[in-house]
């Protein structure tokens, strides 16, 4: 029988060692090995939306990253901190990860308006349409991204190079299996190239959207083509209530721990698994399509970037 392959990435704004650790005693006791995300610094911004989030400086929830890494789980980075970070700051971020975990991640996920992200908004497209569309927004509101710009004092892409490996790009709403839209996947993107390779994901976000994304009838159809399935969740977004996970995220994920023929990595060894060596390049063709569905899906849906 052929395998499919089902893992999440957790981003890890919101999260608390009390709204994030069930769900992960909960995957651990299913033998399903993901990947979460992790702020290495607390945020220096007052008003920043997610101050309150654990970081790697508070000793309790570090002490837990790490043993969940000892179990089997990666810890990816989401940036050094929930605010935007001068290269200083991801240096020392990185540099806090390697204390804590005893090594640098391989995988790192762009943070909402964090201005040190890498190739974000408008930078994210080629096709001139998207990039006008998405270029009005971020020009009304004044956002800048500057990850890859030697000449920003947010640039890391250098750094980006020589550490990381794997990084998110689009998240679809409404895949299942990731192959049908973005069959090279994890790909090398020469247009990008501070990042070595890139990978989609599936919107399970909230709670909501990640019930409707895996409803019985999109994991059959998983099962059935062998098909690649990374969710992109926010598990300290209201996936735990009253220290217990959401019964209806429960019943899913332990359904699909008991399939069969199910691969359940977490996401560097999954990608890893496709691509051995050096990711293959992105076609233009490849590029145009995922744009245009990430475009009409985005549309029709207010899903997560
Ligand atoms: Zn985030």
């Amino acid at each position: 029988m052929s395998n499919f392959s089902f893992t999440i990435v957790d981003d890890t704004d919101g999260a608390t060692l009390d709204n994030v650790k069930p769900i992960y005693d909960l995957l651990a006791s299913l033998n399903m090995r993901t990947t979460k995300t992790v702020w290495s610094l607390r945020c220096e911004e007052p008003n920043n939306p997610y101050v309150m989030s654990a970081t790697l400086e508070d000793k309790d929830y570090a002490a837990w990253v790490k043993s969940l890494q000892d179990d089997g789980f990666e810890i990816a980075f989401h940036g050094a901190s929930a605010g935007s970070n001068i290269r200083a700051r991801t240096i020392q971020g990185l540099e806090q990860f390697d204390k804590v975990l005893a090594r640098l991640p391989s995988t790192h996920i762009n943070h909402s308006r964090n201005r040190d992200n890498l190739y974000w908004a408008t930078a994210r497209f080629n096709s001139p349409l998207l990039r006008a569309i998405v270029g009005v927004n971020q020009k009304l509101k004044q956002w800048h991204y500057e990850g890859e710009n030697p000449n920003s004092p947010y640039f890391w892409g250098d750094i980006c190079q020589e550490t990381i490996r794997y990084s998110r790009n689009f998240t679809f709403v409404q895949q299942i299996d990731l192959t049908a839209v973005n069959p090279t996947i994890p790909y090398h993107d020469p247009y990008r190239p501070y990042v070595p390779s890139w990978f989609s994901s599936c919107d399970g976000g909230t709670p909501e959207r990640f019930i409707a994304l895996l409803s019985p009838k999109n994991i059959s159809k998983l099962v059935e083509q062998a098909g690649v399935c990374i969710v992109y969740a926010h598990f300290g977004m209201g996936f735990v209530q009253n220290g217990k996970v959401l019964p209806a995220v429960e019943k899913i994920l332990r359904e699909i721990a008991a399939l069969s023929g199910g691969q359940f990595l977490p996401v560097n060894e999954l990608l890893d698994s496709r691509s051995p060596a050096a990711a293959p390049i992105l076609s233009n063709k490849e590029r145009r399509r995922m744009e245009r569905v990430w475009l009409w899906e985005k549309l029709r849906s207010k899903g997560t970037s």
